[in-house]
């Protein structure tokens, strides 16, 4: 496998804060600051032609136009590689950019995808946008390697699945997946959004790429949105048919995401900024405290409302009575911080939260802050009542994603609001 990480850090064996803390000022060339410069110049002008032609034809790697690299977003890409041990990254103005980019430029029509039935709302809308290009899509039980294998065909290119799904916590097989990639060549794709390299490294669970939304835990603090592709360096695409002629020059295992950045991001422009790239990079310092801390109160949270006599069911990978919760063990160096429930029937999951002033009615995830949101009348309200159940998702479902306050702030908010809940018939 080749070694083209272009981090600057000489010293793998630190720890994941240490490396986060210093990337920027072992990347920055010579000067003393501490956080990449904000570069807010859109062009780039040389001072022989000879310079310009060298940048245009890949002789150099200096930059040709904002669209495509600038010295913070470089900068920020090597650092999103860092946080997934992986050798390089590609960056993009929000996730879904990242996301359609990678699908866009990687599948044609006449290919299969095999997806998780369990995602993200709008990656499963834009995978039925897929098939309208003509591209097949498979939605299965990705928590069930055995779905995947006898989902695979002659024109399968690629396995999508989200490492921990929103709303219901489903953990895929992801090993189970890798070998089944592997042996048939398919690009193995995560998206590991609700995780991050934190909590799980896509590289160890066998993936070829990990996609990756920078607006939710990984900035952290809900002030910018930006998108990640980080390829793990471990997928050779000259067993890949849809790679162009131009981009299969030198090593095999570079050429996949250099397709993605020049007919994804060059060519579709879904670009981020210098200013937003600047904040991710702040925002990721923390991610570790973040998380331990999201994640520990998730943990309190779920354990407190499992014994409840209101709550029906609570969804968090830290439950023994969570389907996959050998497997969070196995994978996850910590449960998540995103924990769903089912009031039990007669009682309003409005009426629930309007009770909670702690926990902000919002649809996102991974801030700082608790938020909160009824499943069937917000984020799958659109897909209706039949692919709500084929999903999984109970009309009472509420999705929390929990935020860093103080343990025993959140606990009473929670109970209080239980506690005062009135049953109707
Ligand atoms: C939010 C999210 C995305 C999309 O990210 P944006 O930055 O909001 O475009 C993709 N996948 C998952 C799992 C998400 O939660």
């Amino acid at each position: 496998m080749p070694n083209t990480t272009d981090t600057s850090n000489p010293i793998n064996q630190e720890g994941f804060t240490t490396q986060i803390l210093h990337h920027d000022r072992r990347s920055c060339d010579g000067l003393a600051e501490v956080h990449a410069p904000t570069c807010n110049s859109v062009l780039f002008g040389y001072e022989k032609t000879e310079d310009l032609c060298d940048v245009f034809q890949g002789r150099s790697n200096n930059h040709a136009y904002a669209r495509q690299s600038t010295p913070t977003t470089n900068t920020l890409q090597s650092l999103v590689a860092l946080t997934e041990d992986s050798p390089r990254s590609l960056l993009f103005s929000t996730g879904m950019a990242a996301l359609s980019s990678m699908c866009l430029t990687l599948l044609k029509a006449g290919d299969h995808l095999i997806a998780s039935r369990f995602l993200f709302g709008n990656t499963h809308s834009f995978f039925n946008s897929l098939i309208g290009y003509g591209i097949e899509v498979s939605f299965v039980d990705t928590c069930d390697a055995t779905q995947v294998a006898e989902a695979v065909k002659e024109n399968t290119r690629m396995v999508f699945t989200e490492t921990l799904a929103n709303p219901g916590t489903q953990i895929p097989d992801f090993k189970g997946i890798a070998k089944i990639c592997n042996s048939h060549n398919l690009v193995f794709v995560i998206d590991s959004t609700l995780t991050t390299g934190y909590v799980c490294k896509g590289k160890e669970l066998g993936a070829h790429f990990v996609v990756m939304s920078l607006t939710k835990a990984f900035n952290g603090h809900g002030n910018v949105l930006g998108g990640a592709l980080v390829d793990t360096g471990t997928y050779d695409w000259s067993n890949y048919p849809n790679i162009f002629e131009a981009y299969r020059k030198g090593d095999p295992y570079l050429w996949g995401l250099q397709q993605v950045k020049k007919k994804g991001l060059r060519d579709m422009g879904a670009t981020l900024s210098a200013e937003s790239a600047s904040r991710i990079a702040i925002g990721v310092e923390t991610i570790a405290l973040r998380l331990e801390r999201s994640c520990s109160n998730a943990t309190a949270l779920a354990a407190a409302l499992a014994k409840h006599p209101k709550v029906e069911t609570v969804y968090h990978p830290s439950l023994e009575s969570h389907p996959q919760f050998n497997r969070a063990k196995e994978y996850f160096r910590l449960p998540g911080y995103l924990m769903s429930l089912d009031l039990k029937a007669g009682y309003d999951p409005i009426e629930f939260l309007n009770a909670m002033p702690l926990v902000i009615n919002a649809t996102h995830l991974g801030d700082n802050r608790t938020l909160a949101l009824p499943v069937a009348k917000t984020i799958f309200h659109e897909m209706g009542f039949d692919n709500r159940q084929a999903q999984g998702i109970s009309e009472n479902m509420i999705r929390c994603s929990i935020g860093i306050e103080d343990p025993q702030d959140l606990l009473d908010c929670f109970i209080n609001a239980l506690d005062k809940l009135e049953h109707k018939e």
